[in-house]
């Protein structure tokens, strides 16, 4: 009896707890006091915000630091993503990454320059050995920036477990950050399930403030399951922006009924953000509702509980209650009350299904011929058998249906007919917004794509190649006083594919930063002036078109 005991607590603190996080070991990454930019696990487009975003006084050029003693395990240097990232790995365990840097310390910048002269190649994606860069904890590293897909200078921070690289929330690890004040609480849904278990539209349930931490939503008649959804933020105290909600707990008459939290997740999983957020709501109106349910295959390792968070509605009256909190157990609790009402039938419940030509098995493999394209869907490229709209035209093919989510890549193959140089294939969205999909093409003169955007596609024309332009000195002009040279690139239609600069006849490391169209470079060890210079600047787009410009400056 004892041990059974001892089984039954030792269960229930498991899965009632979270991991113990050592509180003191890792230090701010910066020397001015954190505040947030944006926090973890927070809903982007098609992934989680694995980290936690800290301002740095809306500038570039803040001293980064280490927050832990350890070894420089990779340098990841990219256009988009993390721009130029540095991951440290520590002796516990854990690897911490620094994100959107603007420069790394002198000793990192020489090993990393030296490989990309090597390589001749400005994106490198870089894995160091142990002894190679040791790094002492707040040893400065880098230079904050704004590097990648960031908009706006901050430092990306984060931390990881090493073993597997999963994302863990860096704020469990004792950084402080000042919140006092609850999360907000925008708008709450009901969601209604008819005996199929197709689900509703949200409808949008009216709420009233009760005081600080009390929200009461009108009451709400209704039969049968029925799930909900939230929309909210939460900000802290030296700052005014909204961030996300660390945690989520629902009751039902006091039971509890689904309960997660953003404490952790897997990089592989974050993909299914697309089936925690309403995801048809959010690619009609571009705004987010957490559900407080879980669709059928979604198995996110966020939920602290196996339940699926729908209740079927029982009694007379009764009251299901969410309550959002953040990391410093600041809460807001928003009480629904529920009349049954029988009345209410699958017909009331307004439950409309797209209307579509095809029915996809998720267990199975599709291959759709047509006479000018071909469809490749892999078994698992949604999670449940789904409705799709495949339509082929004389010029496009349509593949559709704007309530669902892809989470695997579909294999597209489109002739490319006239074979006019500068074709390409191309993506029109449900809005009717035209982007670059692929210029790759197979032996057979099809165009091949791997894509998760659903929408019509069909083959379209660039003609008209990239430009160049000198941005800070002009042709044959002296710059002995100039550090660096600026160059403006820009694409009409599709964008910068492959750039290439010579200075003197030598491969030279210029830096795209594509949020300014400009190529950088800052003079270095491996400039060889010899007064008279030349410059040779190749760049192509991404439907092939080319372009060559060759300027001279003066140096001495
Ligand atoms: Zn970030």
């Amino acid at each position: 009896m004892k041990k059974l005991l001892f089984l039954v607590l030792f269960i229930s603190i498991n899965i009632n707890s979270q991991t113990n996080y050592p509180k003191n070991y890792f230090s701010n990454p910066l020397n001015i006091e954190l505040i947030l930019n944006g926090n973890f696990g927070e809903s982007r487009p098609s992934h989680f915000h694995s980290g936690i975003d800290f301002k740095t006084q809306f500038k570039e050029g803040l001293d980064v630091f280490s927050s832990a003693d350890g070894y420089v395990s990779r340098i990841s240097i990219k256009h988009g993503g993390f721009g130029k990232a540095l991951y440290i790995n520590h002796p516990n365990g854990y690897t911490s990454v620094y994100g959107h840097l603007k420069k790394f310390n002198k000793k990192i910048e020489d090993y990393i320059k030296r490989l990309q002269y090597n390589k001749k190649t400005y994106q490198i994606e870089h894995y160091l050995k142990k002894d190679v860069l040791k790094i002492n904890k707040n040893e400065k590293i880098a230079n904050s920036g704004n590097t990648g897909s960031s908009f706006g200078p901050h430092l990306h921070y984060e931390i990881r477990l090493t073993k597997n690289q999963k994302a863990l929330n860096p704020q469990l690890f004792g950084l402080d950050i000042k919140d006092t004040r609850n999360p907000t609480i925008s708008s709450v849904f009901l969601y209604n399930l008819d005996s199929l278990d197709n689900i509703s539209d949200p409808i949008k349930l009216k709420i009233k403030k009760i005081n600080d931490s009390l929200y009461q939503s009108e009451k709400v008649f209704t039969n049968g399951k029925v799930g909900f959804g939230i929309s909210g933020f939460d900000r802290q105290d030296l700052a005014n922006n909204k961030n996300g909600i660390y945690k989520y707990s629902t009751y039902y008459n006091n039971n509890k009924i689904i309960d997660f939290n953003f404490e952790s997740f897997y990089f592989e999983e974050s993909i299914k953000i697309k089936t925690l957020i309403d995801y048809k709501y959010y690619i009609k109106n571009k705004s987010r509702i957490i559900k407080l349910f879980k669709d059928k295959g979604n198995d996110l390792s966020i939920y602290l509980n196996n339940k699926s968070g729908y209740i079927d509605v029982e009694n007379n009256s009764s009251i299901y209650k969410i309550i959002v909190s953040d990391l410093k157990g600041n809460k807001s609790i928003v009480k629904i009350p529920i009349i049954q009402n029988d009345l209410i039938n699958d017909s009331l419940k307004k439950i409309k299904l797209f209307s579509s030509n095809k029915y996809i098995n998720n267990k199975l493999d599709y291959n759709f011929k047509f006479e000018n394209a071909e469809i490749n869907i892999a078994k698992n490229t949604f999670l449940k058998d789904i409705q799709l709209n495949i339509e082929s035209f004389k010029d496009s093919i349509k593949i559709i249906n704007s309530e669902i989510a892809v989470f695997k890549n579909i294999k597209i193959n489109f002739l490319n007919k006239n074979k006019r140089k500068g074709n390409y294939l191309a993506l029109k969205d449900k809005d009717g917004n035209e982007s670059f999909a692929s210029a790759n093409l197979n032996s057979k003169n099809y165009f091949y794509h791997k894509t998760k955007s659903l929408g019509t596609y069909f083959v379209k024309n660039d003609s008209i190649p990239p430009s160049i332009k000198l941005n800070n000195f002009k042709n044959n002009d002296w710059i002995s006083n100039k550090n660096f040279i600026r160059i403006n690139i820009m694409d009409k239609e599709t964008d910068i594919k492959n750039y290439k600069v010579k200075i003197n006849g030598k491969w030279t490391l210029f830096e795209y930063e594509y949020k300014r169209n400009e190529l950088f470079y800052e003079f270095d060890s491996y400039f060889l002036n010899q007064t008279e210079n030349l410059i040779e600047v190749f760049i192509e787009d991404l439907a092939g078109n080319k372009t060559q410009k060759n300027f001279t400056f003066f140096k001495n």
